[in-house]
């Protein structure tokens, strides 16, 4: 066989390999796929995650009771929030939980032009970085769950991670703190990723029953051995990068 054609042989087989075995997961950065639904089924850990915040009202309960069961949470908050409450963020990383990216006002980003949705993350990301959280794992959730191609190729491109769940607690549709126990603890398996709300769009809902439901749902999943880590140590079985201290003061 001449030169060329081995070449072309080799290069035709290796291309038959690459299609034969599937495409690599995801476009992103190293081997890591841009949207997360869940964790490790064999680590018996779930992370629980808090959207829409912060709340000057939930989230500092949320947190003492965080604190009673030793347990860290991923708390995805909207930027206009994070500037009108900084202290509550700083308090939160200091804490260890981690901080999300929730965009900065709320929209339905696949409605919003490019421009204007890069506006809205970009600009959380820089209240975060302020408050003295690196965002060295950049996990962003995008409000009503809404996106595109077009946004996961932005978040693969700006190194984020488009953190999704497998429980929904159903806390947003208003339900009392048992339907609200019911539908997490039924469900819960290792690497759950399990989203509540401590706010709302508007900031009028009441999560009283949110944080009701926590006081039963932290020692339940304590007991039956589950760790309660942030998104981020879920995902590589390591500590966040929002550590303890890390904080500014
Ligand atoms: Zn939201």
């Amino acid at each position: 066989m001449p030169r060329s054609n081995r070449l072309h042989f080799w290069v035709i087989l290796t291309l038959l390999g690459f299609f034969l075995a599937g495409a690599p997961p995801g476009p992103a950065w190293g081997a890591e796929p841009v949207t997360v639904w869940s964790g490790a089924p064999d680590q018996k850990a779930v992370a629980l995650t808090f959207d829409d915040g912060p709340s000057p009202v939930y989230t500092p309960q949320i947190m003492a009771l965080f604190k009673l069961y030793q347990a860290h949470g991923t708390f995805f908050v909207m930027g206009h929030r994070v500037e009108q409450y900084p202290g509550l963020v700083q308090g939160l990383i200091k804490a260890g939980h981690e901080v999300g990216n929730h965009s900065f006002s709320h929209p339905r980003l696949t409605k919003i032009a490019q421009l204007s949705r890069e506006r809205e993350l970009e600009r959380t990301a820089v209240d975060l970085d302020l408050l003295g959280c690196p965002q060295s794992e950049r996990l962003f959730r995008p409000p009503y769950s809404a996106y595109d191609d077009r946004l996961k190729a932005y978040l693969a491109h700006t190194h984020r991670r488009l953190v999704l769940w497998s429980i929904d607690s159903g806390d947003w549709q208003g339900l009392a703190a048992p339907a609200i126990i019911k539908n997490v603890l039924s469900r819960v398996r290792n690497g759950a990723i399990i989203i509540f709300h401590d706010n709302n769009e508007d900031a009028q809902a009441d999560r009283h029953p949110t944080v009701e439901a926590l006081r039963t749902i932290l020692p339940a999943l304590k007991a039956a051995g589950y760790r309660m880590v942030t998104v981020s140590e879920l995902l590589h079985r390591h500590g966040s990068p929002c550590q303890p201290g890390e904080g500014k003061d």
